[in-house]
């Protein structure tokens, strides 16, 4: 196979032709490589590739051709230099952490993030002497004033979950270099197909890639996206020693959701805009959060730093947890799942869920009131979603 740069093709193709070294067997898919380790021609080829002289693979903990394949893509379309793949998405905010963290640093993370990162940061980083705060996602001058001398970085998610509100990367980047700090971007809700966070001015893209990356709700993966320097230093010897590896076949199914992930997104982003639209018209909803509507608090900030506004939409029903339930359990078609990014549309209670965890003051703060409901929206046909919404309104 012709050794091609594809740094210079768009991203629909990055998506389906870039990471496939082909066999001398000519496959036109791109295999699975089930294999813990590999052999060497010799005990001095061996020691070579131990010690990293010589490159190749050594054992399917630190790389795996498979594995090796949906990182080259990913990099390629996230336009970093090097992307390394986790177990879960978990498993790469684990490793940043684990990476470039020491006891005593301290680490400024906005409050509307996955549950899971929040305790992550708060139970098990703070009980090695890591301190995290906590600040609004929209609010520029806290995230200024939260940075200590010992900050090492800024955390995000946009657009957040469940409320979809966006944060301006290329000014919290800014501010986070100013104060000598790096900007991690967890990229899940957006993924490289609508926002590429690098190129706004982040140094680090955070995915969980059991969510849009997949896009069919098949296995869970996370990867991490910077330059070689970060990755080489910092995350590449942890996940090495840390063993939080991505499986060949996940690898995969991943690669295969790629090769789809552009018009996926499309077609998520118009089901989305479509039903908040709709939603915004009934009259048990007293508040529609989806970044493409013009009620939404950024929504002109979405409109530059995006290409589409994101498949996720929550609503409020004026009716509390009683209600929302009530909606959730009249569905007949839509999953009720606290997974998202899938092509089937799912339905989530996050005070009871996503959030559960989270002390009343914390969710209070995050603004996930009891009558809130999420919806990713997935790929059915739009009337029929409705249909299904509308059986408990
Ligand atoms: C799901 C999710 C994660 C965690 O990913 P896993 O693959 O479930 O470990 C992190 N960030 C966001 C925004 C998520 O939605």
């Amino acid at each position: 196979m012709k050794d091609i740069d594809w740094s210079d093709y768009s991203l629909e193709t990055q998506a389906i032709r870039a990471g496939h070294r082909r066999t001398p067997e000519g496959e036109h898919s791109i295999p699975i490589f089930p294999t813990s380790s590999y052999v060497f021609n010799s005990a001095e080829e061996a020691s070579l590739r131990f010690t990293g002289q010589l490159p190749g693979n050594v054992y399917s903990r630190f790389t795996n051709p498979t594995v090796t394949a949906f990182q080259e893509r990913l990099a390629l379309m996230e336009k970093g230099e090097r992307c390394l793949a986790f177990a879960s998405g978990m498993a790469a905010i684990m490793a940043v952490g684990m990476g470039i963290l020491k006891a005593g640093d301290h680490v400024v993370c906005s409050r509307g993030v996955f549950g899971n990162t929040v305790l992550l940061f708060q139970n098990y980083f703070g009980k090695f002497g890591v301190e995290t705060d906590f600040v609004d996602l929209t609010d520029s001058a806290a995230w200024e004033a939260a940075i200590r001398p010992n900050t090492r970085f800024l955390f995000l998610e946009t657009p957040s979950n469940p409320l979809t509100e966006i944060a301006d990367i290329a000014e919290l980047a800014g501010i986070a270099h100013r104060h000598g700090c790096l900007l991690v971007v967890d990229n899940c809700f957006c993924t490289p197909a609508l926002q590429k966070p690098l190129t706004l001015g982040a140094d680090i893209v955070v995915h969980s890639a059991t969510k849009y990356l997949d896009g069919h709700g098949r296995c869970v993966g996370g990867a991490v996206v910077a330059n070689n320097e970060i990755i080489d230093k910092q995350i590449y010897p942890y996940l090495r020693t840390g063993g939080a590896t991505m499986s060949p076949f996940n690898a995969w199914t991943f690669l295969s959701g790629l090769e789809s992930l552009a018009v996926r997104m499309k077609a998520h982003c118009d089901n989305a805009l479509a039903l908040a639209h709709w939603l915004e018209r009934q009259p048990g909803v007293a508040k529609v959060h989806h970044p493409g509507l013009s009620s939404h608090p950024q929504h002109a900030l979405a409109k530059t730093q995006q290409s589409h506004f994101g498949a996720i939409v929550s609503f409020e029903l004026a009716g509390g947890k009683e209600q929302a339930w009530k909606l959730i359990d009249a569905t007949q078609m839509i999953s009720i799942t606290a997974n998202l990014g899938d092509v089937k549309t799912t339905i989530t209670h996050p005070a009871t869920t996503t959030h559960g965890r989270l002390t009343p003051e914390a969710r209070a703060a995050a603004g996930i009131r009891d009558g809130l409901v999420r919806v990713s929206v997935g790929l059915e046909h739009i009337e029929d979603i409705k249909r299904d919404i509308n059986r408990g309104l």
